[in-house]
């Protein structure tokens, strides 16, 4: 099959994700083999951005590929309501003990979104449980917690959300701290803290809003300040877990443990579909009841599915190794010298650093939006020296797997550089 053939086909069927049929481009892929993903042509490519933030040892990875296998001939899927299984087990065990002590109990789902639906449930339930009448989440602007109609309306509002503004609920949203702003901040949580139910946040990276980011120090602060106002706090890892900020959780980072923890993308290594939402013991006993109407009624078909439960076991274990983790300290230190470099340009562009991520915002005459022009020269020079990469508007970024090279690294930041001058104004 000719990756025109396939092109054909698939305009013929398919319907993409946050793709303006009528503009969007499309690249087939048919192969993936650690950092690189390889077209029908047999042309390959740097996956720089760890296939939309989920892949974090490379693509068909084969330690993960063969317990996925052993898995799948084994147990594939088994009902997790009344029933359980070794892998949900294991992992939940293996979780728990990575996380902030206070994390005591594990609620599957598949997906990103769906962890942070069960987080919100979670929150507002236990109110409820409890007689207590608070209903209103307080979020970040800016914010992203997925595309469910929950996690939509706990994230900022922009032209995604736009066209459901009658359908979603009442969020209290404020600024991510400054140095400056955490009294402001303060006066707006105590405005309304008797009604909050919780407070959903991205620690430290905000991450589709464009790779926005914001210090340890100030939200640990605003979360202790949450903390005594008795707003529960409701931590989305979902895209900063497992590495990404250098550490192995953004908790890591913070002083202050959320009473809830919501996890997908990493989780697996990126090979398949699962999610998660972790809890404390105060949360879970507010559930556990003589009363059944007191139960968390929620549940999908695939909850806890074994064989995503055995990728995310394997990925922890490559994750939690001596190569990985020297891996991850080496792309921060890559990142952090390339930064230094790009201070000469300071006048053309700002980047910034989370870790593994890195962050660079073309200054240019249109402000800085996801709908800025220059995203598509940036996608099409990239590609053409056949690096994968996503910019969010005029935000180019890199998430690369911690497989890559000390070579293919400094290939990508090279690039960065022709993509300056060729934009030489
Ligand atoms: C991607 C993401 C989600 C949503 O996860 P999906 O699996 O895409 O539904 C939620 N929160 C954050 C911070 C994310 O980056």
């Amino acid at each position: 099959m000719t990756q025109q053939e396939l092109i054909r086909r698939d305009r013929q069927v398919n319907w993409h994700p946050y793709t303006q049929m009528k503009s969007g481009t499309l690249l087939p892929i048919v192969k993936g083999e650690g950092t690189y993903l390889f077209d029908a042509d047999g042309t390959r490519y740097i996956d720089a951005i760890s296939s939309w933030w989920v892949t974090l040892h490379g693509h068909a990875h084969p330690y993960i590929a063969r317990k996925v296998a052993e898995q799948l001939s084994t147990l594939e899927q088994v009902i997790f309501a009344g029933f359980t299984h070794p892998p949900a087990i294991e992992l939940s065990e293996r979780l728990l003990a990575l996380l902030p002590d206070n994390q005591q109990k594990v609620f599957y789902t598949d997906n990103g979104s769906t962890a942070v639906e069960v987080a919100l449930k979670m929150c507002i339930q236990y109110h409820h449980n409890q007689g207590v009448g608070k209903t209103k989440i307080l979020a970040f602007h800016h914010g992203y917690h997925g595309d469910t109609f929950g996690a939509m309306s706990v994230s900022g509002r922009s032209a995604w959300t736009a066209p459901f503004m009658d359908f979603m609920f009442e969020v209290v949203f404020i600024d991510v701290p400054t140095k400056d702003n955490l009294p402001e901040l303060k006066k707006a949580i105590d405005q309304h803290s008797a009604e909050l139910a919780c407070f959903v946040y991205e620690p430290l990276v905000q991450g589709a809003a464009g790779m926005r980011m914001h210090g340890a120090e100030e939200l640990s602060e605003l979360l202790a300040y949450c903390r005594a106002k008795e707003v529960l706090l409701v931590q989305d890892e979902i895209f900063v877990g497992f590495g990404r900020t250098g550490k192995l959780f953004a908790a890591n980072h913070l002083r202050v443990a959320a009473d809830v923890m919501c996890f997908s993308k990493g989780l697996t290594g990126g090979t398949m579909p699962l999610g998660l939402t972790t809890c404390s013991q105060k949360i879970y006993d507010a559930f556990y009841s003589d009363e059944r109407s007191k139960s968390l009624f929620h549940g999908h078909s695939f909850t806890a599915n074994p064989i995503a439960c055995s990728a995310a076991l394997a990925s922890l274990d490559l994750l939690l190794s001596d190569s990985t983790q020297r891996n991850i300290q080496r792309i921060c230190l890559q990142h952090q010298a390339f930064i230094q470099k790009t201070d000469a340009y300071a006048n053309r562009l700002t980047a910034r650093q989370c870790g593994t991520i890195l962050a660079i915002e073309w200054k240019t005459e249109e402000a800085t939006s996801y709908f800025n022009s220059i995203q598509a020269f940036l996608s099409n020079f990239f590609l053409d020296h056949h690096i994968l990469v996503r910019p969010l508007g005029n935000v180019l970024y890199f998430v690369p797997p911690y497989c890559i090279s000390e070579e293919d690294l400094d290939y990508i930041y090279d690039r960065v550089f022709d993509a300056l001058n060729m934009t030489n104004a």
